[in-house]
């Protein structure tokens, strides 16, 4: 058993005054309630200012003088909820020892967050919060979540079914993400990606008590073009399959034309037009595969991803002696 944690809240905010008062509410009754179970020593909740541009600060603000365990972090500019998130992150390694995020607009079922806990007193570094149902959402939402999860999950493998980014990480797991130098992110993958002993609690996502989403379709669309690019190379190297199937069937094309040509049935030059139009248009789509595999190792490399993480080491003997017993 782990001793009891001090816990860190991490919740981002874009402009959520309508809702802010009601999650603080509920989220300072929940610590306290962690606290009297014992679950947490400390509890914290930071507050992340996506640089909104309605009254949210100010609320953090009064919210801050209010209640000693409230604080805020403000970024200059609307960075996006996963840069929000990091800088949630950043903030909380030094003074907690476990973080839970949640969206400030509580659309996760905070009831889960003794039981994540209980995992984390048990030795589980990371607890995925995963959506049971999607019932509240409407049918568009639903729709494009799905195939996002499906179109991710034969891409890259890295994607843990309906979890957004409720979730519990130890200071130990959150100090190996830290390290992760790429500035796209797509957290709730390299959270998956990091392999330390993690656990999933199930819920219902809620309604939205006030406000409205921040994610239309088009930065939910850009979104998912981001996770998918940020996993998986194999967009790129599926260019080569296709040239190598226009080659095949380029091929038949010939086949085709040369024996329609000796029939005679052809007007001047068809053949030939026929032909290299395959021909070229497979060899180049070939080319760019080709090239689609280079730029992917570049692309490898130049996010600098640690090559391990260490879970754990036996003691080091300097002198190489052996033990004394
Ligand atoms: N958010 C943010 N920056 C943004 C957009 C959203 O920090 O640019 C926050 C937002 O305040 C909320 C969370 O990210 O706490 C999730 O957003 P939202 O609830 O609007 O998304 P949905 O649940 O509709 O996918
Ligand atoms: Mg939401």
């Amino acid at each position: 058993m782990k001793h009891i944690p001090r816990l860190l809240l991490i919740v981002p905010c874009y402009n959520e005054e309508e809702v802010l008062p009601e999650t603080i509410h509920r989220l300072t009754d929940m610590l306290a309630l962690l606290k009297q179970q014992q679950l947490v020593s400390v509890g914290h909740i930071l507050i992340v200012d996506d640089g909104s541009t309605d009254n949210t600060w100010q609320m953090i603000e009064a919210f801050a003088l209010k209640h000693k365990e409230i604080s805020g972090l403000k970024l200059v500019h609307n960075s996006g909820h996963q840069q929000a998130l990091w800088a949630g992150l950043e903030y909380a390694v030094d003074r907690s020892d476990v973080t839970i995020s949640v969206d400030a607009d509580l659309q996760d079922d905070i009831r889960v967050i003794p039981q994540m806990l209980t995992y984390y007193l048990q030795g589980i570094d990371i607890v995925y919060g995963i959506r049971k149902e999607r019932k509240s959402d409407t049918f568009l939402k639903r729709f494009s979540a799905q195939l996002f999860y499906k179109v991710m999950g034969s891409l890259t493998g890295d994607i843990i079914y309906n979890h957004a980014d409720f979730r519990l990480i130890s200071n130990r797991a959150l100090q190996a993400l830290l390290q992760y130098p790429e500035r796209n992110l797509f957290l709730r993958g390299l959270v998956s990606s990091l392999g330390f002993p993690s656990a999933m609690v199930y819920y219902d996502r809620q309604k939205r008590p006030a406000g409205q989403s921040k994610y239309p379709l088009c930065k939910m669309l850009s979104f998912a073009a981001e996770g998918i690019t940020s996993f998986s190379i194999r967009p790129l190297q599926g260019i080569v399959l296709l040239g190598l199937l226009f080659i095949l069937i380029s091929v038949g094309v010939i086949i085709y034309a040369i024996a329609v040509y000796w029939e005679g049935e052809t007007i001047p030059g068809w053949t030939s037009i026929l032909v290299s139009l395959w021909l070229i248009g497979g060899s180049m789509m070939t080319a760019i595969g080709i090239i689609g595999e280079y730029i992917g190792k570049i692309y490898k490399e130049v996010k600098k991803r640690p090559r391990y993480l260490v879970d754990k080491t036996t003691e080091w003997q300097d002198d190489n002696q052996e033990k004394e017993s």
